[in-house]
């Protein structure tokens, strides 16, 4: 999964008591055989409803019905729960009364009649008008539609999500046309029939859909194909352009060279382009759920801003799907989505994964070596700065994910967020420079890829790992402390980011009164003035808005706080120009720059001592150190 934006709500979550193994034993039979008829219209999509009918095989007795909570790739408790609404259970015609738990709140518990065969499960879905969060806030607007099964349905609690078919029925609105991972049996009109899948597959075979649509092929490679299904809220939004359909090509060729398999049938990239959806990315084993804005594919800054999006949620399908930490997968299976995730390891699932999508972008062009760089700048300056890794070491951002992903950015760089990911970055990176240094350029990173996450291939399956098996992994390509390695960075305190790959790449971080275009590029596309390592604010250009502060730096210390609204600047009326050229003065002028800020219903004057002008991060090269950087994002593939 990778976030756009981080605020979000969710609901707690206790774990709920269960007997899994007993139960699993008397329903498993039942479900197999006999698939859940699962039909959802989404003819009201527009009007943010998703209506659900469900017929499932019963017994009489007592039975649970649970709504998905833990969702896969998301990494907590964000089962849209509050959303379900209009819920009706019935058994031959007639009511039958539910209660949910008291403690598992996404838990229903009936008694099935004696002499029933089936139930009819009928309930709505509301689906939410936020646009921040991941896949339980934004999925609709009047032109397009995510839908994510997880949300659609109800599942009985004690049957292996594995072993429970469920056969889905969708109407989407008349003339939309739709993409996903989920094998069709047949279509006709607006109706589509589905093959039966398991729980599993289902949750993990979202689809989208739209008034505005185009699927294009990017290869098929050993007889696997490839798609893109651009969902948009504009004609003009989806028509992307050859180049780019050239870089999503080289993208399949790319992940080919370099994990040497792939665990799918086929892979269907769902791009959603709407400034009314949630943006975010998450991964599945035969698609991908990719959210951003309407014209994020059409114009320069946010094709190289969300260049590494799909990158990263493919490299998922290996390096997340296929492999996983062991405490993000429930009872030994993908499904059990009422059991608790543990994140210790997401510096491994969305870590490597962030490397890879980066490297990935620059291996397939969506990047240029430079763009490369210039983000790699970005993320290092951000860390190597970040006051909060003085008290929060890497490893507690990953046990605390699931928490730290509902933050909002005010004071997230003393309270630290999912470091993880950017971090993450970091540390691959040294990994593979150090692999290349150490065996002399015989072998990387990529060796490791192709020996972890590659062979035999095929359908999707799972293969759970532990911290000892990456250790053992990486040692078996080169010999080296890679236990040692991890933990010193993994729980240390110390005020500086790990920058040792970036420096044994041949480059070092440096601060220049210039913006790269990277940089220019990222603030045009989140709209923003980012002066953090000079007077240490970042501004939402639009309302003034200080998004956040750098806790050690200038404004800080002038006393700024973050979620105030900057008025004006030495008694000029707040724009972005007019704060850069401030700051910029400061470099040969005396006078320090008054800040008029509202806090709240109040209006307040900073006067900022700050004389070293614009400073924005680069990466600059160190010419008495090879220059592995480039190595490491050169195309493996044969174009
Ligand atoms: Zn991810």
């Amino acid at each position: 999964m990778r976030l756009a934006a981080p605020k979000r709500f969710t609901i707690e979550s206790i774990m709920p008591i269960r007997n899994w193994l007993t139960a699993a034993l008397l329903l498993a039979p039942l479900y197999a055989q006999n698939p859940v008829r699962l039909r959802v219209d989404a003819t009201d999509a527009p009007r943010r409803v998703f209506h659900v009918q469900m017929t499932m095989p019963a017994k009489p007795g007592p039975l649970t019905l649970l709504y998905p909570e833990w969702i896969p790739g998301e990494h907590g408790p964000t089962g849209p729960i509050a959303n379900l609404v209009g819920l009706q259970i019935k058994s031959g015609g007639q009511t039958i009364p539910w209660r949910r738990d008291s403690v598992n709140l996404y838990a229903f518990h009936i008694e099935v009649p004696a002499g029933a065969a089936s139930l009819d499960v009928a309930f709505d879905f509301i689906a939410p008008p936020d646009a921040t969060g991941f896949s339980s806030s934004g999925s609709t607007t009047s032109e397009l539609a995510v839908l994510s099964w997880n949300q659609l349905i109800l599942y009985p609690q004690g049957a292996a999500a594995d072993s429970v078919q469920y056969q889905a029925n969708l109407r989407v609105p008349p003339s939309w046309r739709y993409g996903t991972a989920l094998p069709i049996e047949r279509e006709s009109g607006n109706e589509i029939e589905f093959k039966p899948a398991s729980l599993t597959t289902l949750i993990d075979s979202p689809l989208s859909t739209g008034r505005h649509y185009r699927t294009v092929g990017i290869g098929t490679e050993n007889g696997i194909p490839h798609y893109v299904h651009l969902a948009g809220d504009s004609d003009e939004s989806v028509a992307v352009s050859d180049e780019l359909v050239a870089q999503y090509k080289n993208l399949v060729t790319e992940t080919g060279a370099l994990f040497g398999a792939r665990h799918y049938r086929d892979y269907h990239f769902l791009v959603t382009l709407s400034d009314h959806v949630a943006h975010f990315g998450l991964e599945h084993h035969e698609s991908s759920d990719n959210r951003v804005k309407e014209r994020t594919l059409i114009e320069a800054s946010g094709r190289k801003v969300e260049a590494t999006l799909l990158a990263h949620e493919f490299t998922h399908s290996w390096n997340g799907k296929y492999r996983r930490p062991g405490g993000l997968i429930a009872n030994g299976a993908d499904g059990g989505y009422d059991t608790p995730m543990k994140g210790d390891l997401l510096w491994v699932y969305e870590g490597l994964t962030n490397y890879l999508g980066e490297v990935l972008a620059g291996r397939s062009g969506l990047w240029t070596p430079e763009d490369y760089r210039d983000q790699l700048a970005a993320t290092a300056a951000e860390l190597d700065t970040r006051s909060g890794r003085a008290w929060r070491p890497l490893e507690d951002t990953a046990v605390f994910a699931q928490v730290l992903y509902d933050t909002t950015d005010d004071f997230r760089e003393y309270r630290r967020s999912t470091d993880y990911y950017e971090e993450g970055s970091l540390i691959w990176l040294e990994v593979d420079t150090l692999i290349r240094q150490l065996s002399k350029g015989a072998k990387s990173l990529d060796d490791f890829c192709r020996a972890f996450h590659g062979a035999p291939g095929g359908a999707p399956a799972m293969k759970p790992y532990e911290f000892e098996d990456v250790v053992k992994g990486l040692s078996a390509i080169q010999a080296y402390d890679w236990s040692g390695f991890f933990n010193q960075r993994l729980h240390s305190t110390a005020p500086r980011a790990p920058l040792g790959g970036i420096e044994r790449g041949g480059w070092k971080l440096a601060y220049t009164p210039e913006r790269s275009e990277w940089w220019k590029a990222n603030e045009e596309y989140r709209k923003q003035v980012d002066l953090s390592y000079s007077i240490g604010i970042k501004v939402n250009e639009e309302d003034g808005t200080i998004i956040d502060i750098a806790y050690e730096g200038p404004a800080r210390k002038a006393g700024v706080t973050p979620s105030t609204k900057l008025i004006a600047v030495n008694n000029r009326g707040f724009t972005p120009v007019v704060l850069r050229e401030a700051v910029k003065a400061t470099a040969t002028g005396q006078q320090p720059i008054e800040l008029l800020i509202k806090n709240g219903e109040f209006y307040e004057v900073h006067r900022l001592d700050y004389h070293g002008g614009e400073r924005y991060p680069h990466l600059v090269r160190d010419q008495s150190v090879p220059d592995l950087l480039s190595q490491v994002t050169a195309p493996l593939a044969r174009r």
